[in-house]
């Protein structure tokens, strides 16, 4: 499904990415966890382009997504999902209207986008709420929403950075819930970058390590969390212990 190929990526002298490479089959849940500033970020926005990279390849399902040109890319951007830390929630729009919006734009026909949109919402649990404004419903609530508009597209991969990370922690568990659901029920191809560690254990069917801009370690959460080899995975050992 995706298969990275020493991916490079630098800002001035500083390489955030360093040599890359690693691939997620159809229907995996891969977690990405490492300190911060060890370019998980870079690594995850540079496979729908929304950071360029400066060297390797990127493939999805077959088609080298850096070579594509602007045009091609916006084809592949709508089978990729991608949820981020903040929710970027349109205020006067509901719940729904939130979701619907992309794909109005998309020429879609409202009827269509809405039918759409009430699935996906239903998926995230949200359903009682859909006429709701961003400002009456929970962090949780506002990230789900966030959620179901990327769902909404019926992404062939569903890509997470750091999804958890701006809320109260009691908002937390119901977002990682959804997430739970999408990977094992739902059998949903996804990326995650997260620090939640016992998602990555109980969910991920692989962790990947990362440091100073490279992958030191990758394996079965288990095995990475039990029996590290790097010290980036000696130091998440210590955290479950
Ligand atoms: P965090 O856990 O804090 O989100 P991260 O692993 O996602 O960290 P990145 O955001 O990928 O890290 O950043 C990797 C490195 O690249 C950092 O040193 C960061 O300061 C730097 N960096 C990221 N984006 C830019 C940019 N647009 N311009 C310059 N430097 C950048
Ligand atoms: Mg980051």
């Amino acid at each position: 499904m995706l298969k990275i190929n020493n991916l490079y990526k630098h800002f001035g002298s500083l390489v955030a990415v360093n040599n890359l490479s690693m691939s997620v089959n159809k229907g995996e849940t891969v977690v990405i966890m490492g300190p911060s500033g060890c370019g998980k970020s870079t690594a995850i926005r540079a496979i729908n382009r929304l950071i360029e990279p400066d060297g390797g390849s990127i493939f999805l399902d077959g088609t080298d997504v850096t070579l594509l040109s602007e045009e091609e890319l916006r084809g592949v951007r709508k089978r990729i999902g991608f949820v981020f830390q903040q929710f970027n929630l349109i205020g006067r729009l509901t719940a729904v209207e939130n979701v619907m919006l992309g794909l109005v734009m998309d020429g879609l026909k409202r009827e269509e986008a809405y039918e759409k949109s009430l699935a996906a919402l239903q998926k995230v649990g949200l359903d009682q709420v859909v006429d709701h404004r961003p400002s009456q419903l929970s962090g949780g609530q506002q990230q789900r929403v966030g959620i179901a508009r990327a769902l909404a597209y019926e992404p062939d991969l569903m890509l997470w950075d750091e999804p958890t990370a701006s809320l109260d922690p009691m908002l937390v568990r119901e977002v990682l819930v959804v997430m739970e659901e999408l990977a094992r029920v739902r059998e949903t191809t996804m990326l995650v970058v997260t620090h939640e560690i016992a998602f990555a254990l109980h969910v991920a069917d692989r962790i990947v390590l990362m440091d100073k801009g490279s992958i030191v370690e990758s394996g079965a959460p288990h095995r990475v969390f039990v029996n590290p080899v790097s010290d980036v995975g000696r130091r998440y050992k210590e955290l479950i212990e």
